[in-house]
C-alpha cells in the first residue's frame, strides 16, 4: 500500500471484492499476472478455517462506500525511453479542453479543469525530459495520459519534487493566472485599425482554448507587467480559406483592434514577428451544454466583442444537429470597422442557416441598411424564434454599455437568465 501511487484510498476501493475491473479501468496496460506473482502469499481455503464464533462483529467498511467529493489522483510508470504521467479524474465529461500541460524551467504542471476545480500535478522533475510530449485523453473513463519522453535512457527512482498545490483539487479561482510564452508568428491587417494576430504555443505546451473562453496576454512595459484579455478566434469562418502548415492546435488566433491612445494595444502592435508574448491559461463561464438541443441561436456582437462569436459560429454551424437558425446581429461604428464583412456575408450565402444584420451607430450617408444602438425596436424584430417554442441561446458581447443594456432589453423581451449568455470578465 505505501508504493501505490494512486494511494491507499484508491486500493481499498477494491478491498474484500474482485478488484479486476476497477484495476483495468486504470491501469489496463499494465501486466498484472507478473505483478500478482510477486504478491502471492498463498491460496485460500476452500473451507473456513475460522471457528464460527471468532468473526470479527462488524465487517470492516471501505472508506471510499460514501461518496465524497470526488478528488483526483495521479501514478506515473516508465519504459527506458518514456515516463506516462496518468490522471484519473474520475468524470466522464473530459477531453482534451480541460487539461493544460507546461514543461518550464525543469518544472512539469499538469492543470485538469473539473467543473469549477482545478487538479494540479506541479513537480520539479528529477530528470531533464525532451520539449515535446503526448496528451491523450480516454473520455469514457476519465482518464488522461501524459507521455514523456527522456532525455537519457535511464531509471528514474521518483518523478521529482512536489511544487506549490501539488496533488490538490482547488477552487479554479484560487489558482492564479499561469502564463508561457508564446511567439508572435504573423499579423495581418483585419480592418483600418484591426489585425489578426497569430501566436504560436512552444512546443512543451498543451493548451487548447475552449470556445467561448478568454485568455490574458501579458508584455512588460516601461518596467511593468501589463496584463489584457482576449478572446481567441479560429483563422477564418470558412475553414478551408487557409490551411495550416503546423497542427491547428499549435496556433491561436486573436483578432485585436489597436487603440492608438491605449496602454496595452500600441505595444502589442510594435511587435515583431518572432517576439514573444505570455499567454495565460483560459477563462470563462461559457458551458458547450448550454447548445444541447438548441434550435435558434442569436449573436449581439459590437465592435470587437465579435470574437467570441467566431468559435461560436463555426461549432454551431458543424456540431449541432438540431440548430435550424443562426442569426448576428453585428453592430459597429462605421463600414470601415466592420470585421470579416465579406466572410460573413459568404457564410450566409454558403448556410442559409446562418444570416446576418449589420447596424451601424456612425454610418456614411450611403448606408442603407440598419442604424442606430441597440433597441427594443430593433430587438424585438431580430429576434423570432423559428418556431413558437424553439429552444433558444442569445450571446451578447460589446462595450459594457451596450452588453448591459441588451441584457435589460431581453429580459424586458420575456427571454430568461437560461436563454442568455452575456461575455464579460
Ligand atoms: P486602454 O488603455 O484600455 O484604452 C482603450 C481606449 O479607451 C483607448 O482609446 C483609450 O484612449 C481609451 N481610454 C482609456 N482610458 C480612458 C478613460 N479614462 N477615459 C476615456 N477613454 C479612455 N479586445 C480585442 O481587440 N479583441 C479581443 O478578442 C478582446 N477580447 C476581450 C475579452 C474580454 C473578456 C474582455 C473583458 C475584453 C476583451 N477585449 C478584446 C478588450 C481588451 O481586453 C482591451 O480592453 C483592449 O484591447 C484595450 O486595451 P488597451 O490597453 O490598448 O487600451
Ligand atoms: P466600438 O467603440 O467600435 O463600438 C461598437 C458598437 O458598440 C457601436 O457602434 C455601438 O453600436 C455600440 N456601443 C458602443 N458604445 C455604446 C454605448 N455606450 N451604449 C450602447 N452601445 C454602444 O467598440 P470597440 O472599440 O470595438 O469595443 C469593443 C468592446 O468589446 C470593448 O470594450 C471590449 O472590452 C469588449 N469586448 C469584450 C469581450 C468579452 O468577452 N467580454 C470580448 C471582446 C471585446
Amino acid at each position: 500500500m505505501e508504493y501505490h501511487p494512486g494511494g491507499e484510498d484508491e486500493l481499498m476501493r477494491a478491498a474484500g471484492s474482485d478488484g479486476t475491473d476497477l484495476f483495468d479501468q486504470v491501469h489496463r496496460w499494465v501486466n498484472y499476472e507478473s505483478m500478482l506473482k510477486e504478491c502471492l502469499v498463498g491460496r485460500m481455503a476452500v473451507k473456513s478455517a475460522v471457528p464460527k464464533g471468532m468473526l470479527p462483529k462488524s465487517q470492516p467498511t471501505n472508506p471510499l462506500a460514501k461518496e465524497s467529493p470526488v478528488s483526483p489522483s495521479y501514478d506515473w510508470f516508465q519504459t527506458d525511453s518514456l515516463v506516462t504521467i496518468v490522471i484519473y479524474t474520475k468524470q466522464k465529461d473530459i477531453n482534451l479542453d480541460s487539461v493544460i500541460v507546461d514543461y518550464q524551467d525543469d518544472s512539469f504542471r499538469a492543470e485538469t479543469i473539473i467543473k469549477d476545480y482545478s487538479y494540479l500535478i506541479y513537480i520539479g522533475l528529477s530528470h531533464e525530459i525532451q520539449e515535446d510530449f503526448s496528451v491523450q485523453v480516454v473520455e469514457n473513463v476519465g482518464k488522461i495520459e501524459i507521455v514523456l519522453k527522456k532525455t537519457e535512457n535511464t531509471s528514474w527512482t521518483c518523478l521529482g519534487h512536489p511544487l506549490e498545490n501539488h496533488n490538490l483539487l482547488i477552487p479554479k479561482k484560487d489558482t492564479g493566472l499561469y502564463y508561457r510564452k508564446c511567439q508572435l508568428i504573423s499579423k495581418e491587417d483585419v480592418t483600418h485599425d484591426t489585425k489578426l494576430f497569430c501566436l504560436m504555443l512552444p512546443p512543451s505546451t498543451h493548451l487548447q482554448v475552449p470556445i467561448g473562453q478568454h485568455v490574458y496576454l501579458k508584455l512588460t512595459i516601461t518596467g511593468t507587467e501589463i496584463v489584457k484579455p482576449y478572446t481567441p478566434v479560429s483563422n477564418s469562418l470558412l475553414s478551408e480559406f487557409k490551411e495550416p502548415v503546423l497542427p491547428n492546435n499549435k496556433y491561436i488566433y486573436f483578432l485585436i483592434k489597436i487603440y492608438p491612445a491605449g496602454l496595452f494595444t500600441p505595444e502589442l502592435d510594435h511587435l515583431q514577428i518572432g517576439d514573444f508574448v505570455s499567454v495565460s491559461s483560459p477563462e470563462g463561464n461559457f458551458k458547450i451544454s448550454q447548445f444541447q438541443e438548441l434550435e435558434d441561436l442569436f449573436l449581439l456582437a459590437a465592435g470587437t466583442g465579435f470574437t467570441p462569436m467566431v468559435k461560436i459560429l463555426n461549432y454551431a454551424l458543424t456540431n449541432i444537429p438540431t440548430l435550424r437558425k443562426v442569426k448576428l446581429m453585428f453592430f459597429n461604428k462605421t463600414e470601415d470597422d466592420i470585421i470579416w464583412r465579406s466572410q460573413l456575408e459568404k457564410l450566409a450565402f454558403k448556410d442559409k442557416r446562418f444570416d446576418i444584420e449589420f447596424v451601424l451607430s456612425a454610418p456614411t450617408s450611403e448606408w442603407n441598411g440598419k442604424q442606430g444602438h441597440i433597441s427594443p425596436a430593433l430587438l424585438s424584430e431580430f429576434l423570432k424564434r423559428s418556431l413558437d417554442k424553439s429552444k433558444v441561446l442569445i450571446c451578447i458581447c460589446g462595450p459594457m454599455p451596450f452588453t448591459e443594456q441588451g441584457i435589460r432589453l431581453l429580459h424586458d423581451l420575456n427571454f430568461s437568465k437560461d436563454e442568455i449568455h452575456s461575455f464579460t470578465t
